[in-house]
């Protein structure tokens, strides 16, 4: 091991986003007492910017051991003191690629593309999940559960595995695409199909944390968006810590809003960067109550019913709400929506490049792309584009649209059906 993390770890705490009361690091309640979401405190880390950054560099190529993690690679900016018994997969360590067809269909001059469904499970769940996970074997959990529209099952399940913990996972019956049950239902979690949508599963699983006495690993759980810093944290690093104009992602549960907040501000804070991005989190027009917020400059926190083909953003009453509004306020941020048929065009696009992303990733090129054209992001701004998952989390979706579409949409891949004979082959092929 390498660097300053065997070093005796300065004490985290949790402090209530509302009220600023603080709670020792292994408080296993998500809420405070008034009700209010905890967030990480972070101690100031000894090592200053360019000192951190080349310990940073420095891990870059590791392939063993919790340094290979594109989380723990930062682990004193996470949990430190934790690193040598992190639970990882590896994770992280996720491409950022540069797709002309998806720049020009964004309109966006300098397009990257942060690809998180590079992840172990397919998701940038993986990156929260890690330390969760990490975090619920030292304080002794002996059950993980959450709530999750499929996701997140899927992360918890594979590292609860890992861990060798049990793994109770709350799936709204109707709202599960393919690809993630079988992820969970293959690694093992216990999969309990709720007659109700995701919102129901989470007052469900909340209620749990007392009556059952299990530990909670959604993103309300402050450990989950400290991994999830790193989606930041990774991409700055690819960009020599030159920060891009606009960081762009889908939001549903507003975990990620959250986290990206929170790592911009400590990156800013600790002089890994001298200028801060806009964020610009997309919800899907039918489950948009934080585009309302926005829109009312935050006065009102609403809720909806959430209905969009985007099953990992279908959320009506967004858990991480209160730590959003800060994450958009201190970014100079914009919340923005998309229609299901905008997202499932731009994610036919992002899948002909031969990127490929699920519905919900979609919805940041969707995004991007309406920005452009209110000319809120301008053409030449350097964006970053976060794809949170993987092609094959919804196959059902995929098929759908390019086979049986009714009209048939912009970007369909039709199927050809043909008799077994050469003049039909030959005929297709032409
Ligand atoms: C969880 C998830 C989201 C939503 O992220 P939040 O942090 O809940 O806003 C978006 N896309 C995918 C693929 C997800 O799994
Ligand atoms: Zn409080």
């Amino acid at each position: 091991m390498s660097g300053i993390v065997g070093q005796e770890a300065p004490a985290l705490v949790q402090r209530c986003v509302r009220c600023r009361k603080d709670y020792p690091a292994d408080n296993i309640r998500p809420n405070c007492e008034c009700g209010g979401l905890l967030d990480v405190e972070q101690p100031q880390p000894e090592l200053r910017n360019g000192e951190l950054r080349s310990l940073f560099e420095g891990r870059r190529h590791v392939d063993h051991g919790p340094f290979a993690s594109g989380v723990w690679r930062f682990g004193e900016l996470i949990l430190a003191g934790a690193v040598e018994r992190a639970v990882t997969q590896p994770e992280g360590n996720t491409p950022l690629l540069n797709r002309p067809t998806v720049s020009a269909f964004a309109g966006i001059e300098n397009l990257l593309l942060k690809h998180e469904g590079h992840n172990p499970t397919g998701s940038f769940k993986d990156r929260g999940m890690t330390v969760a996970v990490t975090q619920a074997r030292r304080v002794g959990a002996t059950a993980l559960a959450c709530a999750t529209t499929g996701n997140t099952g899927a992360s918890l399940a594979a590292y609860g595995a890992l861990a060798g913990l049990r793994a109770l996972i709350l799936v709204p019956r109707d709202g599960i695409a393919t690809g993630k049950l079988a992820q969970v239902l293959a690694y093992g979690g216990r999969v309990v199909l709720v007659r109700g949508d995701f919102d129901a599963c989470l007052r469900l699983v909340r209620e749990a944390v007392d009556e059952l006495g299990v530990y909670l690993v959604n993103s309300i759980n402050p450990f989950r968006l400290e991994g999830q810093k790193t989606i930041v944290l990774e991409l700055l690093q690819q960009l020599q810590w030159q920060a891009p104009d606009w960081i762009v992602f889908p939001a549903g549960n507003l975990g990620n809003a959250a986290a990206f907040g929170k790592a911009l501000r400590e990156a800013r804070a600790w002089g890994l960067i001298d200028r801060m991005p806009r964020l610009a989190a997309v919800q899907a027009e039918g489950a948009a109550p934080f585009a309302r917020s926005f829109r009312d400059g935050f006065r009102t926190r609403h809720q909806v019913v959430a209905q969009t083909v985007a099953s990992a953003i279908r959320i009506g009453n967004p858990a991480s709400y209160d730590r959003a509004v800060t994450a958009i306020r201190e970014t100079d941020g914009v919340v923005t929506t998309a229609t299901d048929p905008e997202i499932l065009d731009a994610k036919a696009v992002v899948d002909a490049a031969g990127v490929g992303c699920e519905p919900a990733s979609a919805a940041s090129i969707a995004g991007v792309r309406r920005l452009a054209r209110e000319g809120i992001i301008s053409k030449g701004e350097r964006v970053v584009a976060v794809l949170t998952g993987h092609l094959l989390k919804d196959p059902t979706l995929v098929t759908w649209y390019h086979a049986e579409a009714e009209p048939r949409p912009a970007y369909a891949n039709r199927p050809a059906e043909i008799e077994p004979t050469m003049t039909d082959l030959a005929r297709i092929a032409r």
